[in-house]
């Protein structure tokens, strides 16, 4: 593909890129310093820039100009472009515009219905609404007839390639795996917890804001700022910003929501600056960039490394923690105990919260579970497979926000894929970079970071998941890795205790 051809198709990619960027930045406006005035105003413009970028997509001249380019023999990089783009054009062709208009308002009145129910008011309301969501979710579904599954044309707007004929037996045998474990490890009661503080909300940010820097979260490029539900949000290369949240008496929530989402947001900011204004610009998926989040929270930053190096900085700038030591730190960030809500569970307990939502989806998709059964259908899964029954419809089905301002199907197995890729990543890396664990001890995270530039951030969407993960770690996607680093690290604390 020679540059002259490639020319008007790059400039038309970085239009959509720029819409995308505008509506980034009012979401995190709306999220972050917005006054409630603005909402009505907010959400308009939010829909007219949606649909400009839509059309965008749709104009003929970016169908002419990507077959223009496709015609050259394409390579390398190139090649990698155009399939992405086309990817993504095939996408936005088969989805009808009055599709979209009507799932969008679908979508805000199920939401407004969800936080009415779950502020006391009526769940058959919801039950209704939801009934709706899957007839909206299988019509989707219907706009891709060569999927196996329905749940397959839900699951690639997110994780790009994966189905529901590999999910299914991979998330089958972590299930399996995972009861028995849980069982054992939240059997004894757990360490105890970090002082309760107080800590002084300012002086919390700051500490967490050092450790992702320590990581190499680069603010000259980012900021920090506090909201109620934390995320990590990409304007462009050079802006990359990340929200968090801080309970006064708790210093893990501001540490592991800042941690979080520095690793998603370092990935963002190590793609390479030669795919700027494209598609590829962006994460490989839903599962691998939760991988990075998870990577830098969970496998470092609950590491007993990582707090031979963190646990004297927090303790200079909070005298609560004086009596605190290492191992003592360490117990209290991987207490393993059964739980009803899926964002406060651990990192063992996590994956089981996942694989029921992923399971009841499919079974709904299927039409072998009717939505008014779906309550009842939670609560034996719950029963059966985290031995914990919900007190209502709050801390059960209605918990978390994703059936209800979106589709059923597609939303929930990135945070397992991600949690399994995190460990096949970070076992990769340990093979290639020596003593690790020496390295976290010290505070030098650089050479952790530059592996996962060179393998993972750096490409962006450039390469297919699959592929992805085999040239980084030499194998497919495998729950191997990850089976053996919860038995390396509970099997340890549960002896010892
Ligand atoms: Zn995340």
């Amino acid at each position: 593909m020679n540059s002259d051809v490639a020319a008007p198709l790059l400039s038309r990619l970085q239009e959509i890129e720029d819409l995308g960027g505008a509506i980034s930045l009012l979401t995190w406006d709306q999220s972050v310093k917005m006054p409630p005035g603005g909402a009505e105003a907010r959400g308009r413009q939010l829909a007219t820039l949606g649909r400009l970028r839509h059309e965008r997509w749709l104009d003929p001249g970016l169908e002419r100009d990507l077959a223009a380019a496709e015609r050259e023999a394409a390579d390398g990089a190139a090649a990698d472009l155009l399939r992405v783009v086309r990817h993504d054009l095939e996408r936005a062709t088969r989805v009808p515009n009055d599709y979209v208009a009507r799932s969008a308002a679908h979508a805000a009145a199920s939401y407004e219905a969800w936080l009415d129910a779950r502020r006391g008011g009526a769940v058959e309301r919801v039950v209704g609404m939801l009934e709706r969501t899957l007839d909206l979710s299988l019509e989707y579904a219907g706009f891709f007839p060569e999927v196996a599954h329905p749940a397959d044309a839900l699951i690639d707007v997110a994780d790009e390639g994966a189905t529901v004929a590999s999910l299914r037996p991979l998330f089958g045998r972590l299930r399996d795996e995972l009861v028995p474990r849980v069982a054992a490890w939240s059997a004894a009661p757990p360490a105890p917890p970090l002082p309760a503080g107080p800590f002084a909300v300012d002086e919390q940010l700051a500490a967490a804001l050092e450790l992702a820097q320590a990581f190499g979260y680069d603010v000259g490029r980012g900021r920090q700022d506090l909201t109620a539900h934390p995320f990590a949000i990409r304007f462009a290369h050079g802006d990359v910003r990340i929200t968090t949240r801080a309970k006064v008496d708790d210093l893990t929530e501001v540490l592991f929501s800042t941690l979080h989402e520095a690793g998603h947001a370092m990935y963002e900011q190590g793609v390479d600056l030669r795919l700027e204004g494209t598609p590829l610009a962006e994460g490989a998926s839903a599962g691998v960039h939760e991988s990075q989040a998870r990577l830098w929270e969970n496998q470092v930053a609950r590491s007993r490394a990582f707090w031979s190096f963190a646990l004297p900085r927090l303790q200079h700038r909070f005298p609560a923690l004086a009596a605190v030591d290492v191992e003592g730190a360490f117990r209290a960030v991987n207490r393993v105990q059964r739980s009803l809500i899926r964002t406060d569970a651990d990192e063992v307990t996590y994956n089981l919260h996942v694989i029921v939502r992923f399971d009841l989806e499919l079974e709904l998709l299927e039409g072998r579970l009717a939505v008014r059964d779906l309550a009842d259908a939670w609560a034996e899964r719950y029963a059966a497979d985290l031995g914990v029954a919900p007190t209502g419809a709050v801390d059960g089905w209605l918990q978390d926000v994703h059936w209800f301002a979106g589709t059923i199907g597609g939303s929930f197995q990135g945070y397992t894929l991600g949690n399994v890729l995190s460990a096949q990543f970070f076992a990769a890396a340990a093979r290639e970079l020596g003593d690790v664990e020496a390295q976290m001890a010290a505070g030098d995270f650089a050479p952790l970071r530059t592996w996962l530039t060179e393998n993972v951030y750096r490409h962006g969407r450039s390469k297919p998941v699959d592929r992805l993960v085999r040239d980084a770690t030499g194998g497919a996607l495998d729950v191997e890795p990850y089976l053996a680093y919860l038995d390396r690290k509970f099997e340890g604390l549960a002896g010892a205790r």
